[in-house]
Formats: C-alpha cells, structure tokens, sequence
C-alpha cells in the first residue's frame, strides 16, 4: 500500500517536470490556481509563435526569474488591420511547443481564437497619447488589439513578472503604461533586441523575405548604428541624424514608413536628441514591414 503512494506520487512528479500544453482559460487558471498556492513565482512571455532565438531569450530570461515559466501562442486577430499579414502569419504549434520543450518551458497557453473572443465581445483597451506615432500612425487599431489581449492574458495568468521584447519598444511602452494605469501587480522586464549575425533584428516576418531582400535588409540596422556613432560624436540636431539614417536604407521595393526620433517618456518626436531618445524606423520592403529601433545613448 505504502509503496503505491510512493509510486503514485513519483509519477506525479515525474508527469509535473513535463511541459503542460493549455488551450482554454478555465483549464490553464485551475493549474496555475495551484501554483500560486504553493508560491511558486509565475514567469510569462506573451508570443504570437513562429518563435525564433529573440523570443527564447524571453523564455530564457523568464526561467532565471520566476518558478514557472508560462508562454502564450495566439496569433492576435484584433492587432492585425485588415490588409495585413493575419492570414499567412505562420502557424505551426508542434514545432514551437518542440522549441519551448527543449529550453525547459513549463506551460504553454495555446487557444483558440474563440477561445479569447467569446461572442458577444465587445470591449477594447484604447490608449491614445503613447500609440499615437510610429506604428501606431500607420497600424490603425494595432495598439488597443495589443493592449486588449495583454490585458485579457495578463488576467488569465496572473504573473508576478512578464518579458518583452525591447524589438518592438513602442509596444513596451504602451504596455509599460498601461501596467501603471490599470494597477496590474507585475513587475515588467524589457529584454535586448536579438539579431542575427549580420545586425538583422529577428523576426517571425523575416520568413516572408525573398533571399534578395534579406541580403538587403541588414541595412537598417547599420543605418541605426551610423545615427549612435553621430550621436557619440555629439551631434544631438535631429535633421543630421536623420539624413544619415534615410540614405542607408533606399533600396529597390524599399519603402521607408518611418524614421523617428522620439523621447522615450512621451513617444513624442524630438528636434535635439538625447539619452533618453529612441530611434525607430519601419520599412516595407516588397509585402513585408520591418521595424528596428536603438537608443541613441546606448553602446550596444
Ligand atoms: P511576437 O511573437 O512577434 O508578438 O513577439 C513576442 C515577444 O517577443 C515580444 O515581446 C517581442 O518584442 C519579442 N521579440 C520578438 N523578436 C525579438 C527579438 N529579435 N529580440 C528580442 N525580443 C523579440
């Protein structure tokens, strides 16, 4: 008898260490119900999937600060505008969830879109000072679809720290703000841009680039790099630094969305940069819009 409950409870813990895959709210939030209860400090990446290295150093981030580490995979329908890339995002949960197994995630949040959007849904975050430039100038609706299903998953999970990534620093900010004003109890870590050896910040829409295109696109981060160089020189006018950037990034299909300088605080373009000034570009290149953004002031 004894050894039963021996045995029972080894393979309890044995079926625990594995990787819990969820699909409906009430399922992941009765698990992590228990968790909680036993103290256990709650990690969690938000993604859409066609997870690449930048979003394992979320995950990898989130497993040396919390207990368990949650990753949600939910291509976001109320984000994406009506001429985006909503259908043909990639969508591939066997080989994400192989991804996230293999750094050691513990859950995975994987639902269904009618699983986040109930009929009848019918109210949206809106913030409209933050998302007022750059993305959100030229993605109408982009930011409130953000916020809305941050928020909704921030409720199902219930985290003591969540991971984003400092790619797409408008979206921290956003996120950053509304933690503030909603009184979420979460501490937020911002994680550094990862880029592939040639500078080219990752990104699931990296897959979309024809292989003339890629080879083109490691110049938006040298573009970037030439404005900090300026910078470093001590040249804060805007003006300069903007025609060393817009030059770099011409190039046939090229399209250039945006090149912004922005303090950080306000998300508000300014005329003499400094420390805390982001600079942030998006360029559609053919079919597929990239951003990438450094801090004037940093080294890296
Ligand atoms: P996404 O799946 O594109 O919505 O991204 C999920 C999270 O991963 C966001 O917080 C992104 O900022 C972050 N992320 C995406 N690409 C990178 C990257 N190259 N480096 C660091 N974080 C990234």
């Amino acid at each position: 008898m004894r050894l039963n409950l021996v045995l029972i409870s080894m393979i309890a813990e044995i079926a625990n260490n594995y990787m819990k895959i969820f699909s409906t709210i009430v399922d992941i939030r009765a698990f992590l119900k228990n968790a909680k209860l036993k103290g256990q400090r709650i990690g969690f990446v938000p993604t859409m999937g066609a997870l690449h290295e930048g979003h394992l150093s979320l995950v990898r981030a989130s497993l040396q600060n919390a207990d368990i580490t949650v990753v949600s995979i939910f291509v976001n329908p109320t984000q994406f505008g009506p001429a985006e890339d909503f259908e043909k995002y990639q969508r591939d949960l066997q080989r994400d969830s192989a991804l996230c197994e293999s750094v050691g995630v513990d859950i995975i949040f994987a639902p269904a879109v009618d699983e986040m959007y109930q009929p009848g849904h019918s109210v949206m975050i809106d913030e409209s000072v933050l998302s007022r430039n750059l993305c959100g100038r030229a993605r109408d609706g982009h930011f409130s679809g953000v916020l809305t299903v941050v928020a909704k998953l921030f409720n199902i999970v219930q985290p003591d720290i969540v991971f984003f990534g400092q790619k797409d620093a408008q979206q921290v900010r956003v996120i950053e703000q509304m933690i503030i004003d909603f009184d979420y109890d979460v501490e937020m870590s911002v994680v550094p841009t990862v880029r592939d050896t040639d500078g080219l910040a990752l990104s699931s829409r990296n897959l979309y680039l024809t292989a003339e295109q890629r080879a083109w696109a490691p110049v938006i981060y040298e573009s970037l790099q030439k404005a900090k160089l300026l910078y470093a020189e001590g040249i804060t006018d805007v003006l300069v630094l903007r025609k060393t950037v817009e030059p770099v990034l011409l190039g046939d299909g090229v399209e250039i969305d945006y090149v912004e300088f922005v303090s950080w605080q306000t998300m508000e373009p300014v005329e003499k940069a400094g420390d805390d000034t982001l600079l942030a570009v998006a360029v559609r290149v053919g079919e597929t819009r990239l951003i990438d953004n450094v801090f004037l002031q940093s080294i890296a």
